[in-house]
């Protein structure tokens, strides 16, 4: 905000240079209207600091909570697990991707690239005997 208040002083220095005095009504409310721009180049001077501040604080925060998002997510509140039917071994996903899409979720089985559908939680354990299909 140096800009602002250089040039409030270069306009202070003119009014001053030309012979603008106070004993002119003129003169008065031109010295007015230069203390209320000296006044707001400095609020503005002062929020601008202290929004760096707030940003600094914020980059500290978000740090903070990545740190607590992933030591969050290791522990396995919020994962859950499907058997691949293909290879047999267990897939991790978040629980709360299934609500996000429709009912099902399409994954893919890290261990052997199958498609792995995952459906919502009650639907999985019924759904046992696989083989049948219905299209309506
Ligand atoms: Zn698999």
């Amino acid at each position: 905000m140096d800009n602002l208040k250089s040039k409030v002083a270069y306009l202070r220095g003119l009014a001053e240079g030309s012979g603008v005095n106070e004993s002119t009504d003129q003169g008065r409310i031109f010295k007015g209207v230069l203390e209320v721009l000296d006044a707001m180049a400095d609020a503005i001077d002062q929020l601008q600091k202290n929004q760096e501040d707030m940003e600094a604080f914020m980059d500290c925060i978000d740090e903070d909570l990545a740190k607590l998002e992933e030591d969050y997510m290791i522990e396995d509140e919020g994962i859950m697990e499907i058997e691949c039917p293909n290879c047999g071994e267990f897939v991790e996903y978040p629980e709360d991707a299934v609500d996000d899409e429709e009912d099902t979720l399409e994954l893919l089985c890290p261990h052997c690239g199958e498609v792995v559908c995952v459906a919502e939680e009650e639907n999985l354990d019924e759904s046992d005997d696989s083989d049948e299909e219905d299209d309506d």
